[in-house]
């Protein structure tokens, strides 16, 4: 077995194991193989060993994916920052975009959905940690955001996602993902059905508070050696 085959084994091992011990039914969870730095040549071995969906965060370097990969089935994830000025090729080219914090992008997302793609996808990102982060939207505005974000014809909110302060501390872990939970249910939205919560190093806490989609990168890829901060936007 090659390395890639090995990982994404042993990723499917951990989601099965963190589903059983949370008493949630196999397959409740989804995986996002996050490819950011990685060629277009590891997410197809990825894809033939039955991964689908793939998460990118860089605008210029997922659309030389998309097009090095337009033969496969391909369910494309934006996990990255988005741009205001960017948002026509994410609304043309993806199937969800998960770190949405601003009502001005997700209006830009749907007037720039083309009219033959279904609704896009849309999770808002949400800042649970207490100092002020750069990205996510306050707990005290999700409200807002979410009901006016429901209104948008080519939108489908479909849920909250968090990026929390690292920590090795599995309870502390998952505080940051139980407030996120708490946060979907206290949402009067029957079409947000999704938390994309849970990283390489955090994925059975994010799965024991009810994780719907975990993202995956360097437990599947390996280490990252380029800076993706360096690759351009
Ligand atoms: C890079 C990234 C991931 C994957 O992180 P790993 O620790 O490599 O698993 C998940 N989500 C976001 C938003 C990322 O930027």
């Amino acid at each position: 077995m090659n390395a890639i085959s090995e990982n994404l084994s042993l990723v499917r091992q951990r989601l099965r194991e963190a589903e059983q011990r949370a008493g949630r039914p196999e397959g409740s969870v989804g995986l996002v193989a996050v490819g950011k730095t990685w060629p277009a040549t590891a997410l197809e071995e990825a894809h033939r060993l039955g991964q689908r969906d793939f998460g990118e965060n860089y605008l210029q370097e997922a659309i030389a994916k998309q097009e090095a990969l337009s033969h496969l089935a391909i369910i494309w994830h934006f996990i990255g920052p988005i741009q205001s000025n960017k948002t026509r090729p994410l609304a043309e080219r993806f199937d969800w975009i998960h770190g949405v914090d601003r009502l001005k992008i997700a209006q830009r997302l749907s007037e720039q959905r083309p009219e033959h793609l279904p609704p896009l996808n849309l999770c808002i990102q949400v800042n649970v940690s207490q100092e002020a982060s750069k990205f996510g939207v306050a707990l005290v505005d999700l409200k807002p955001l979410a009901e006016a974000i429901n209104e948008l014809p080519r939108i489908k909110l479909r849920g909250l996602m968090v990026i929390p302060a690292p920590s090795d501390d599995f309870e502390e872990q998952r505080q940051s993902f139980r407030i996120l939970r708490v946060a979907l249910e206290q949402l009067p939205i029957p079409s947000m059905d999704t938390l994309s919560m849970g990283m390489s190093h955090d994925l059975e806490a994010a799965v024991m508070e009810g994780a719907t989609f975990v993202r995956i990168g360097t437990a599947i890829f390996g280490k990252r050696t380029r800076n993706p901060n360096t690759l351009e936007g």
